[in-house]
């Protein structure tokens, strides 16, 4: 009888690394999962039972996400061909919420030598590759009941640091896209919001000693610390659920108070 009922329950539910999702759970695909918010995305939504497919630009540094999902694409999303092969191999794959988080920071003022690198990568990564990653899972999120996207940007969508103008300009696109993307496709049922992160530690701010990062929080958020990954990810969730079928075109800002404080 035990073994009748294990069988029923393997064929209504599939296991990936040790941790069981219904079969019929949301599938959710998570750009530049291998590290930071983006793998703090996929560790939050398998724990609420999603199914994880998460991409990485190298295929070696799966450890961590392959603890949380077996699921794994190879993804550069500055490579066009890159970008095809992954909408070939989602052909056919039910997805219903696309997250498309992979960022890059490469500080440079606007008379610097790599100041032409940082601003084609940085749109490249940042901008162009949230519109062709939405290309690549449209189809597949037209045929999902509850169909959501969720660009990361910054608060760098909302003003500007010195010394990062390509990043500024990119995520400023990327808020610019969530607009015109919640437009064009609102008729189909398609939410399309942006999550605003202040600063968060993650490999991206890890250069800034831990000294400076206190000086900064204390002077410039109300809370007067950094954000940790989970915070993000808590707060991206609310967006992606099926009652949150009414927002689209938002900015959920998660910065601490970064962004309303005068003094
Ligand atoms: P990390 O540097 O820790 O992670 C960045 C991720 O993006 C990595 O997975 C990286 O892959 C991936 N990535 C970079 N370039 C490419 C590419 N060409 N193709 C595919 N993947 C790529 O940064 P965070 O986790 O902090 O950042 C995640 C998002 O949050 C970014 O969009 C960032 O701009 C945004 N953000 C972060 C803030 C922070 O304070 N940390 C604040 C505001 C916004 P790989 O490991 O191969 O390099």
């Amino acid at each position: 009888m035990m073994r009748i009922l294990a069988l029923v329950l393997s064929v209504l539910t599939g296991s990936i690394a040790g941790m069981t999702y219904a079969a019929d759970a949301p599938t959710v695909l998570i750009t530049g999962a291998n590290r930071g918010i983006g793998l703090e995305y996929a560790r939050q939504f398998a724990a609420k039972g999603y199914q994880v497919i998460g991409t990485v630009r190298d295929p070696s540094d799966t450890k961590e996400l392959s603890a949380v999902t077996q699921r794994v694409e190879q993804l550069d999303v500055t490579d066009a061909a890159s970008v095809a092969a992954l909408a070939g191999r989602l052909h056919g794959v039910p997805i219903d919420i696309l997250v498309n988080n992979a960022g890059i920071v490469m500080p440079s003022t606007v008379d610097a030598d790599n100041f032409a690198e940082s601003w084609d990568m940085s749109l490249a990564v940042m901008a162009g590759a949230q519109a062709w990653a939405i290309r690549a899972a449209l189809p597949s999120l037209r045929r999902s009941p509850h169909p959501r996207i969720v660009n990361i940007a910054s608060t760098e969508a909302l003003g500007a640091t010195r010394y990062i103008s390509a990043y500024t300009v990119a995520k400023h696109a990327s808020m610019g896209l969530t607009r015109a993307m919640a437009v064009e496709l609102g008729a189909e049922g398609i939410t399309v919001n942006c999550v605003c992160p202040g600063p968060i530690r993650t490999a991206m701010t890890q250069r800034t000693p831990e000294e400076d990062k206190l000086v900064f929080a204390k002077r410039r958020t109300v809370l007067r610390r950094y954000g940790e990954p989970e915070e993000v990810a808590h707060a991206t969730l609310s967006l992606v659920l099926p009652a949150a079928g009414f927002i689209t075109g938002a900015t959920l800002v998660v910065d601490g108070g970064l962004t309303i404080r005068n003094a």
